[in-house]
């Protein structure tokens, strides 16, 4: 392990800046940025369009390796895929793939654990230990593509962690992945989930454009209170306002993610409520129904208290799908992921025996 910086952790601005301060033309950094993400090159050696001593300087300079090991794999009976990842540190993620017709998913995470504490999240239960780099999150991205023959059509930031908890980082990646010399994709198929730090919502606004995802859960301050602490914080009036101003891509907007909980946020009051409070809002809204991880003390609504929720909200006009659960069985749905708990896995499940609680 040497102390030089891994060469995945630069922006292509930083690499930009790197080129310069070399004495170099910038199209030197699209070259590097070209070899590192679209050709992925294992070594800078085989940087052959580069020159030999703009090779060793890169050499004395940066390290390029893979930020995670592959640790284990489980695929779900309804082909959702949870991968989990060693960091060079000993601690664990899970990047999620979900397929589906025309689009193949991939649930990225940000962090080792959550801050926030939402008590509805496995994630929330462990507790943040530590923010993910840049390299660390866009290696989730390289190697699962890889992996599947390159099939990878979008990627959310609903994996473990909170996003804008590690704002420096996910800007970083997320320029990483939009730049159009390096991964080059599109920011409409890009989504940040948050649950609502309204300054740092504000922030990324202002250093990218893509979709924004943010978890509501609830109409009122008082219930969010209790289900987000975060709430507390910054109510949700000031988080709708800073939703509804995110400069999402064109033709787009952005989301409200609603976890249903069986008897706490999912009572036809609480969707008249939550239809008055976003009418005249441009928005999609998302029903979760709560994914069942034990040891959080709720239960999924029934179906048909699910549909009538969706029936009060569409009456609003607001246009509102209920997600499909995808993954269950591997805990690999949203609010399962819990990559860092210690082992404690039923016998049969043990390739991946470090995600199961
Ligand atoms: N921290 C970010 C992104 C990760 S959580 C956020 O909170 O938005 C991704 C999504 O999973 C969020 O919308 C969250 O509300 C939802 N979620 C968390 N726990 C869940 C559970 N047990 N069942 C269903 N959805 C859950
Ligand atoms: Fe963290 Fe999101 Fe889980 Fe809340 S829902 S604890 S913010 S990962």
């Amino acid at each position: 392990m040497t102390n030089k910086m891994n060469i995945k952790d630069l922006s292509p601005k930083d690499i930009e800046e790197f080129a310069a301060e070399q004495g170099l033309e910038p199209f030197r950094a699209r070259q590097i940025g070209k070899w590192l993400y679209q050709k992925q090159a294992g070594s800078f050696d085989e940087m052959t369009d580069l020159s030999k001593e703009l090779r060793e300087m890169l050499n004395s300079n940066f390290r390029l390796e893979c930020a995670l090991e592959l640790t284990g794999e489980q695929v779900s009976t309804d082909g959702t895929r949870k991968y989990l990842f060693g960091l060079s540190d000993g601690n664990q993620i899970e990047t999620v793939l979900i397929p589906e017709k025309g689009r193949h998913t991939l649930c990225i995470s940000s962090q080792v654990g959550c801050a926030l504490g939402c008590t509805f999240c496995l994630t929330g239960t462990v507790g943040k230990i530590r923010n993910l780099r840049p390299s660390e999150i866009i290696d989730q991205y390289l190697l699962v593509n890889r992996y599947n023959e390159g099939s990878v059509t979008n990627i959310v930031f609903m994996g473990m962690g909170e996003p804008l908890d590690n704002l420096a980082n996910l800007v970083k990646a997320l320029n990483i992945l939009m730049d159009d010399h390096y991964i080059s994709m599109s920011a409409k198929r890009i989504t940040v989930s948050t649950s609502g730090l309204v300054p740092k919502i504000k922030e990324l606004g202002q250093e990218v454009s893509v979709n924004l995802a943010v978890s509501l859960n609830a109409p009122r301050d008082e219930l969010r209170d209790r289900i987000m602490p975060i709430n507390k914080r910054y109510p949700i009036k000031e988080l709708i306002k800073a939703s509804a101003n995110f400069p999402v891509p064109p033709r787009k907007d952005p989301m409200f993610e609603y976890v249903l909980l069986a008897g706490v946020n999912d009572s036809s009051r609480d969707a008249y409520d939550l239809g008055e409070l976003l009418r005249g809002i441009r928005c999609k809204v998302n029903l979760i129904p709560f994914n069942e991880a034990l040891p959080l003390p709720y239960s999924t609504p029934s179906r048909d208290r699910v549909l009538e929720f969706q029936k009060i909200l569409m009456s609003f006009g607001i246009n509102v799908r209920i997600r499909k659960s995808r993954g269950v069985d591997i805990l690999g749905a949203c609010g399962q992921l819990a990559a860092t708990y210690p082992a404690k896995s039923p016998a049969g499940t043990a390739r991946a025996s470090g995600a199961q609680l």
